[in-house]
């Protein structure tokens, strides 16, 4: 028995499925999670020692590439001064000032421990600005596992969610309309519908949590004119693509001012540090200076916040996102080259430094396209690339990310794989 084969038999007798987070479980591709000793640089190091091109980069954080030596001492420092003190820093300022000068959309920033509570809280922001109840999000975005945003769509057009997960009461879904990706017509009538009542719309503008998909420039557009005619937040929740696929976000590329956004990974750079900041007179209502609530005990952590800092600094870099981009589209090159070399409906898409593979014609553009892709198909291309030493995410419904490091023979070394493990599975 292999060495991470033992220890998930252990993990799954102590913590549930063995993992602190599903996806990490391998439940939809089949197998045995890879338990990762280290990682440097594009490159992470599992149980067995096997060593992995790595292409999840701790979920989107690892955009510099593992353990960079500056962020690796500038934790180190913070370390001995302290873990933790539950009083304000001086960091904490550095660090809002630099969200807010990288994204204008922000005026003032709070700083919190995860995605799931930079959504969350924004959404109860937005709530208890407008004092409406009505939530809008798309089907197949993610926003973390806040109640109120594990939903589906309702049964029949225009009609209320129901819970993704049990333990979510419906009484807690009630509120939250759930719409197309990039559907500009039903968002035009849910509006209409129900307008008044909306408190915010809530999306990913670069969708990347159902495998990766861009909105249509006319959709966050409309998305953007609606609310303000309304008088409902836009929130995007950049946790994923903020300073993923540009040094603004998704927002400096489409060119919209959304009212709130929410930040995360990134941020952090590996260490637990999310966000969500916007207009100074919506972020006022936040407490103590408002009656929204919302606090943190580790929140603006020292150490995490140290990591952040050093993170946002080096990603100011010149050329920095040129560079990220040109090797993420190497790689999409590459392998759709391959796909035509090979003749397989297969194809990949990128933004910035991320990017989705899909085993269908054409890059979707919707949630249904992405379901009708092959999912066994992926399967075992997913397994193939594993034993080849290139890990990608364990689902077809997850963006991949690359990182500064991957250097142009790391992208030569992926493709070069991919050729073999796309002919395999094409026999
Ligand atoms: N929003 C988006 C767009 C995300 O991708 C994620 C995490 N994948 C979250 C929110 C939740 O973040 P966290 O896992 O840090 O709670």
């Amino acid at each position: 028995m292999s060495v991470n084969e033992t220890l998930f038999q252990r993990a799954q007798i102590t913590t549930p499925g063995g993992v602190n987070s599903p996806v990490r479980a391998f439940r939809s591709v089949g197998g045995t999670p890879r338990f990762i000793k280290k990682a440097l640089g594009p490159h992470f190091w599992d149980a067995d020692d096997k060593q992995y091109i790595d292409y999840i980069g701790s979920w989107g954080p690892a955009i510099l590439g593992h353990a960079h030596p500056e962020v690796i001492a500038a934790v180190q420092y913070a370390a001995t001064q302290g873990l933790s003190f539950g009083a304000p820093t001086e960091a904490e300022i550095l660090m809002a000032e630099e969200i807010c000068k990288l994204v204008p959309s922000i005026e003032q920033v709070r700083l919190v421990s995860s995605g799931t509570e930079a959504t969350m809280s924004a959404l109860r922001l937005a709530r208890g600005a407008t004092k409406r109840d009505k939530i809008i999000k798309f089907e197949g975005c993610y926003h973390g596992h806040a109640d109120s945003l594990l939903v589906k769509a309702g049964s029949g057009l225009l009609t209320f969610g129901n819970p993704t997960s049990s333990g979510v009461p419906a009484d807690f879904t009630k509120h939250t309309l759930v719409l197309n990706y990039n559907d500009c017509e039903q968002l035009e009538n849910a509006f209409e519908e129900f307008g008044d009542e909306i408190a915010c719309v809530i999306v990913e503008p670069v969708a990347g949590n159902m495998n990766l998909i861009k909105a249509t420039e006319e959709f966050l557009h409309s998305m953007r004119r609606l609310c303000t005619a309304h008088g409902s937040i836009l929130i995007f929740d950049e946790v994923m693509c903020g300073f993923r696929v540009a040094l603004g976000g998704a927002q400096s590329i489409y060119n919209i001012t959304p009212d709130l956004t929410a930040l995360g990974k990134v941020i952090g750079g590996g260490l637990p540090v999310a966000a969500f900041g916007g207009k100074a007179e919506i972020m006022a209502h936040l407490a103590p200076l408002g009656g929204v609530y919302q606090a943190g005990t580790l929140s603006g952590n020292p150490v995490a916040v140290a990591a952040g800092l050093t993170t946002l600094k080096l990603i100011q870099a010149p050329d920095f996102y040129s560079h990220l981009s040109k090797q993420t589209q190497k790689l999409v090159d590459g392998l759709n080259n391959l796909a035509k070399e090979l003749q397989i409906d297969f194809c990949a898409d990128a933004i910035g430094g991320m990017f989705g593979i899909y085993f269908c014609k054409e890059v979707p553009v919707s949630f249904d396209q992405v379901m009708r892709a092959d999912a066994d198909m992926f399967k075992r291309f997913f397994h193939e690339m594993l034993e080849l030493g290139i890990y990608l995410a364990p689902s077809a419904f997850e963006a991949g990310f690359v990182s500064a490091q991957h250097s142009d023979s790391v992208i030569e070394t992926t493709i070069n794989a991919a050729r073999v493990a796309l002919r395999k599975i094409n026999m």
